[in-house]
């Protein structure tokens, strides 16, 4: 079996847990990324694979092989640490042959897996470049070159782009989605930033308060939130959610009935997306714009009504008015309900 396999693996440091049992399987290949908000355990869940924090509980499988207390070095795995940690005074060869050199590798082999691993990086031509004669995107490479040589299972990133500017950032994105298209192999990233998730995972792994909330494509999670949490936290902006409950088959709030609902729907979810602007008394539900943000392809409009201020995305062309009054309309096939609990119900 290849892979890897986390098997109810539990963290705790003295009596505070902060993993709570995560079962996950990865396939060899796939570019998985864990997101969530600071402090919920992405950073603790990637170094127990890594083998650089213990495991309290459960099992870390690697190929098939139980691995949970085996140290780093062990795990044919690979963290990519920031390109920052580069050594300055060697050259981008040099930094990429290290590891080996340290332990104690023939010459003519370093200098084959460097040449190797610099195809495929694209880095052939600066090999003798020292790290600051190099763009940030060069660095990043070099800092993934020096993992490539180690002929890792899987890299493994934790937040690696964000330190870098908005711009850099976009690059950066780019450059890991191709070199996960050139290399083939296992990717496990951490990221607190859903764009970065959205736009790069074959899956995401949402995390809140060391448990796992949902695992699956962007377009699952997108389209199918299995909570409230996700349906909130995937997606920018957020998606709007309003309270209410169902009557009769009907989602009613603020004395307005939304739309059509399942049994047991208190909260009705709708992207911003979802809803367009009508005429006033063409609506069950109206409101007034209470702030516009205009971003140029599109207008965000905050809209105070009876059931909240909800955030309405429409065309950029048009010209809103602060308050001015306007009428909802859902679209019903893209609206979202949760039970008392926060899950998602049909
Ligand atoms: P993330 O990477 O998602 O921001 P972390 O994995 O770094 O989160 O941390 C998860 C939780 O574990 C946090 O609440 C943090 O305070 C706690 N934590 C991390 N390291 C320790 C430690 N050595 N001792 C006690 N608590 C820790
Ligand atoms: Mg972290």
């Amino acid at each position: 079996m290849s892979g890897l396999k986390l098997n109810q693996v539990e963290k705790w440091y003295g009596d505070i847990q902060v993993i709570k049992g995560v079962d996950l399987e990865i396939a060899e290949g796939e570019l998985i990324i864990f997101v969530g908000p600071s402090g919920c355990g992405k950073s603790t869940l990637l170094r127990m694979i890594a083998g650089l924090e213990e495991t309290s509980r459960g099992q870390v499988l690697i190929n098939g092989v139980d691995m949970t207390s085996q140290p780093p070095a062990k795990r044919g795995l690979a963290m990519v640490f920031q390109s920052y940690a580069l050594y300055p005074h060697m050259s981008v060869g040099e930094n990429m042959g290290f590891s080996l050199k340290s332990a104690g590798v023939p010459k003519s082999e370093i200098e084959a897996k460097v040449n190797a691993a610099a195809d495929v990086l694209k880095l052939t031509h600066l090999l003798d470049r020292r790290p600051k004669d190099l763009s940030g995107g060069q660095r990043q490479r070099v800092a993934i070159g020096r993992s490539i040589v180690r002929e890792p299972t899987a890299f493994l990133f934790d937040e690696p782009l964000s330190n870098l500017d908005a711009a850099l950032r976009v690059e950066m994105r780019h450059e890991i989605a191709k070199l996960h298209n050139r290399l083939a192999k296992t990717m496990i990233y951490v990221t607190h930033d859903q764009v970065e998730a959205m736009t790069l995972a074959d899956r995401i792994v949402v995390l809140q308060g060391g448990v796992i909330e949902q695992v699956g494509s962007p377009r699952e999670l997108y389209q199918r939130p299995q909570n409230l949490f996700v349906a909130q936290f995937i997606g920018s902006p957020k998606m709007n959610i309003i309270d209410g409950e169902e009557v009769s088959g009907r989602f009613t709030a603020g004395g307005a009935e939304l739309a059509p609902s399942p049994a047991g729907a208190a909260h009705l979810g709708a992207r911003p997306e979802a809803i367009t602007l009508v005429e006033p008394d063409q609506s069950e539900l109206q409101g007034r714009i209470d702030v516009i943000e205009y971003l140029g392809s599109d207008n965000f409009l905050f809209i105070e009504t009876p059931v909240g201020l909800i955030n309405v995305r429409c065309d950029g062309e048009r010209e809103f008015k602060v308050g001015e009054s306007v009428g909802l309309k859902l679209a019903q096939e893209h609206c979202h309900f949760f039970n008392r609990d926060g899950l998602r119900v049909e």
